[in-house]
């Protein structure tokens, strides 16, 4: 399966560990990733707090690149940019919107690629993923985080019970892990907050990561570099204002899933996080 990627600004700087595994995860299950020549920043932490035009033509420039390549899908594996393609998208569905955006745009656009996170993708392959499973995590106690921005507004995101989700859950599953029961896994973690509001991105994390601990979870697995930075990095100013240490290693769902497909631990990207996942033995050993 050919499918254009888009990896976005994060999955290039701050969430590298998630490209790389990505990567590493797709050629796994023989998805050919084709990443959009040109592909530009698709305006999510500020575009619509600006514009409203600018924040629907961002995307849809990326998205007129694809539609010269020989593709059908659209894969962001970030949950922002995911939200904001797949937004651009939904909204042109509106023939003036689309009309208003196409005149902005230096190249023509159809509107004709659809727009998938990669969890989804991974959903639709569930059977083929429990075949290659080689290591389970059936050692693995493990949080599925999926954030508020993957499955909301649902109209826009169109997948999952953006309520109870359940496609990370599975996967985990499949790939072998115990799944824990909790509360948190669609809250906010204050995402871009994290620079103007550090104070309330330390109360929000706080409590996520006090809710994992207290379910059990050696880990928690998130589809987003903005909950990862916020969940991992905060850990630090948690134990410095709050005095609780947590050492709660944060995974991206390409890395776990990667592990079991038995794909080593440094060719995950694993070492690059700041609260070290080998932290917990039965990560040690992979
Ligand atoms: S939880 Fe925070 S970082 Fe994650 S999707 Fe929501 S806003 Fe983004």
């Amino acid at each position: 399966m050919k499918v254009a990627y888009f990896p976005g600004c994060s999955l290039h700087s701050t969430g590298i560990e998630f490209d790389i595994s990505v990567r590493e995860v797709c050629k796994a299950l023989g998805i050919e990733l084709q990443e959009i020549e040109g592909w530009v920043c698709c305006g999510a932490t500020s575009a619509h707090a600006t514009n409203h035009l600018l924040s629907l033509a961002l995307p849809a420039y990326s998205l007129a690149l694809a539609e010269r390549m020989d593709v059908e899908d659209v894969v962001a594996p970030c949950a922002a940019c995911f939200n904001r393609l797949k937004h651009s998208a939904v909204v042109c569905q509106n023939a003036e919107t689309f009309k208003k955006v196409r005149e902005l745009l230096p190249i023509p656009w159809e509107n004709r690629l659809r727009v998938r996170n990669l969890l989804d993708l991974f959903s639709e392959m569930i059977e083929e993923i429990k075949s290659k499973v080689k290591n389970p995590l059936s050692d693995l106690k493990l949080a599925s985080y999926y954030g508020c921005l993957l499955l909301r507004p649902p109209h826009i995101c169109q997948f999952d019970n953006p309520e109870n989700p359940q496609t990370m859950d599975e996967l985990l599953r499949v790939c072998g892990a115990q799944v824990v029961d909790w509360a948190f896994k669609t809250e906010c973690c204050g995402a871009n907050l994290t620079i103007p509001r550090s104070d309330l991105v330390v109360e929000l994390t706080y409590r996520i990561l006090k809710s994992a601990k207290s379910a059990g979870a050696d880990a928690i697995v998130t589809a987003c570099p903005f909950c990862h930075l916020n969940l991992d990095a905060r850990q630090a100013d948690i134990h410095r204002v709050k005095g609780e240490i947590f050492n709660i290693p944060i995974l991206y769902f390409t890395q776990a899933v990667g592990l079991a497909l038995g794909i080593p631990a440094k060719k995950l990207g694993l070492s690059r996080h700041l609260v070290s996942p080998f932290l917990i033995p039965a990560l040690r050993r992979r």
